[in-house]
């Protein structure tokens, strides 16, 4: 058996599957930050696996889904100018704006639309187009915005005037202690994303045992390392307690990744940020910084957010706010599909009604 093999041991599993059943006392209603423990919870069957009583709620873990409408919006807006080639990761293609409309249905109409793996491609992408404006759409949280840093950084060594980014970059702490002082949302424990904290470490998240008294634990994706966590939360929950655990010290570090952190900093300063389904959150975005505003698209080409109805019909607020399940929202599987998506939260493959959908779960 590989080292990797082991996270996913059936024995294992079982044993602490047996140990979650013996010693949960009443209910643990846990949000899953992060996109890909939803993915991986319904992907090895843990949810069917797990006690009634463990509830899990999806929270604003997935970049693709908490941008905001108005800035779906504003890009689709950008990628309608004549002068302007939109790049892109290939997740925001479907993601609908007002009326349905996304960028891929632009480009078909003739939009200069890039998809693009990395944002350094971007920044090539400028360099082979010196009569366009390349624009770089920011999406993302600490994962992606010090790589997004970094490709402004090189692009300001190689002396590029037409390459910009337009950030909506958002950060997980702030929009977490807004959230968790929601006196509507019911919430006993947290599991943390692993990427996110890879960067800012896992001291970022005290105040959510301090200020909420949450426990809650960072962990990895694979069945075992998620079993292992819900058994901390159950067992800290019992004991009355509430701390920050970091269960992923494989791959994260207490202190985090200080090199990226310092990346970040220096091109990005902290603004406030729009989140679909919760709106305006104080200091949870990343504006790029005075001293690099020629590579800010929404200063350079002078983009506004303007004011979107949400997608009529569609709950993805209510889900990423852990307050409805998808299969809760009336347009699930019925007029909203991964083929049809009616809204972010069925077109990304982090997205909770992707994953619902597809595991065609019945919770
Ligand atoms: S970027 Fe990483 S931490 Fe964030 S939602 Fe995706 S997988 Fe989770
Ligand atoms: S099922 Fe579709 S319409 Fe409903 S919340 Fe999810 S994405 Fe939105």
């Amino acid at each position: 058996m590989s080292v990797l093999d082991k996270f996913s041991d059936p024995k294992l599993c079982r044993s602490l599957l047996d140990r979650i059943h013996a010693e949960l006392d009443g209910e643990l209603r846990f949000m899953e930050v992060c996109g890909t423990h939803t993915v991986s919870i319904f992907r090895s069957g843990l949810h069917s696996l797990l006690p009634d009583r463990v509830i899990h709620l999806s929270g604003p873990g997935c970049p693709v889904c908490v941008t905001h409408e108005s800035e779906v919006a504003m890009y689709l807006d950008l990628a309608s100018r004549d002068d302007v080639i939109v790049a892109t990761f290939g997740d925001l293609m479907r993601v609908p704006g007002p009326g349905g409309r996304n960028l891929k249905a632009a480009q078909a109409d003739g939009a200069r639309v890039a998809v693009v793996y990395s944002p350094f491609d971007a920044v090539k992408l400028a360099q082979a187009n010196p009569d366009a404006k390349v624009v770089f759409l920011g999406i993302g949280f600490e994962t992606t915005a010090p790589t997004v840093a970094a490709t402004i950084q090189m692009a300001a060594k190689a002396g590029l005037d037409n390459f910009h980014v337009v950030s909506f970059h958002k950060l997980v702490p702030p929009a977490l202690r807004a959230l968790m002082a929601d006196p509507e949302l019911r919430v006993d424990a947290l599991i943390m994303p692993g990427h996110v904290t890879s960067i800012i470490g896992p001291r970022a998240y005290d105040f959510l045992a301090e200020e909420f008294h949450l426990p809650s634990v960072v962990t990895g994706f694979d069945p075992l390392d998620i079993l292992q966590s819900l058994l901390e939360l159950v067992r800290q929950k019992n004991a009355g307690r509430a701390e920050v655990v970091n269960m992923y010290t494989r791959a994260v570090p207490e202190e985090g990744n200080p090199k990226a952190m310092s990346i970040m900093n220096e091109i990005f300063v902290p603004a406030d940020a729009l989140w679909r389904g919760i709106g305006m959150i104080p200091g949870s975005g990343l504006e790029i910084a005075p001293a690099y505003e020629r590579f800010d698209a929404k200063k350079v080409l002078g983009l506004e957010l303007v004011d979107v109805p949400p997608i009529k019909g569609c709950r993805c607020g209510d889900v990423l706010r852990g307050k409805l399940t998808p299969n809760k929202c009336p347009l699930f599987g019925k007029a909203c599909t991964p083929a049809k998506p009616v809204g972010p939260c069925m077109v990304s493959t982090e997205g909770s009604c992707a994953a619902y959908f597809k595991y065609n779960t019945e919770l």
